[in-house]
């Protein structure tokens, strides 16, 4: 069988990464992303979160496919914008099937330096109900940036699993999320949350998580709910930029003492 043969453009991106060992630091902060979303019960087994590579914005540091409460810094990789592998050390390992979501977002929307996807339980039945997401509690003032809801039929119609597994398919759903919205919710299936930051993109995930549930309760409850106004969400968005290094800090803390009591 004829050796393959790497595109000069590929090859070149290989060259290049050798040249970067990756940062710890921040594949570090990924570790503490990825435990963090499991313990908050936003991730399960399933699910990634990835953040973009500050020293070369045309790539980003994703895990191996495995589970999310499982990571650890030996799992992270990179990954260039059409969500190939830039390091010939990482050939052969087993990459999430998804991932086109964040190169896609990524190509998308500079904006954006992190993205979680997840399948997270309280938002799916938002997806497939005429029930609208919308922020009730201050720490999800980033939903008045609008919640677009992302229908796989209407991109590649029907009889898919409703995973996002080409990079077509990445595309249409970062073409949904549009330019301003930071939660692109996917019919039957779960959401994808961005940010400016990791910390940014881990606090958004989760209240999105937890506006859903509190959204749910009010309604069991009855009567008008009484949402946050588009001003009010978007001063909250903003309140909430500068907030989210707060829990971050804790979370990530509480992660690294997990780390520490795995070690033998
Ligand atoms: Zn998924």
């Amino acid at each position: 069988m004829p050796a393959k043969v790497l595109s000069p453009r590929r090859s070149a991106s290989r060259r290049r990464a050798s040249l970067y060992p990756l940062d710890r630091e921040l594949a570090c902060d990924l570790v503490a992303a990825n435990r963090t979303l499991a313990r908050l019960a936003v991730l399960d087994a399933f699910g990634h979160v990835s953040v973009r590579d500050p020293r070369d914005p045309h790539r980003y540091l994703i895990a191996r496919s495995i589970a999310p409460e499982s990571v650890t810094a030996a799992d992270i990789l990179v990954l260039d914008l059409d969500s190939e592998i830039v390091d010939p050390r990482d050939e052969g390992k087993l990459l999430y099937r998804e991932r086109f979501i964040h190169g896609e977002i990524y190509k998308a929307r500079p904006d954006v330096n992190a993205v979680v996807h997840s399948h997270s339980p309280t938002v799916v039945p938002f997806t497939v109900t005429r029930a609208k997401l919308r922020p009730l509690l201050h720490n999800a003032g980033f939903l008045g940036l609008g919640v677009p809801l992302f229908e796989i039929r209407k991109s590649v119609g029907d009889g898919t699993d409703l995973m996002v597994l080409t990079p077509k398919l990445g595309k249409d759903l970062a073409q949904k999320l549009g330019k301003d919205a930071a939660v692109v919710l996917m019919r039957g299936h779960g959401d994808s949350v961005v940010g400016p930051s990791l910390p940014n993109a881990v606090f958004r995930a989760y209240y999105t998580e937890i506006n859903a549930r509190q959204q749910l309760a009010a309604v069991t409850l009855g009567g008008p709910i009484n949402f946050m106004t588009r001003a009010e969400a978007r001063t909250a968005n903003d309140a909430m930029l500068r907030a989210s290094s707060r829990p971050w800090a804790l979370w990530r803390r509480r992660t690294m003492a997990e780390l520490r009591a795995e070690e033998p």
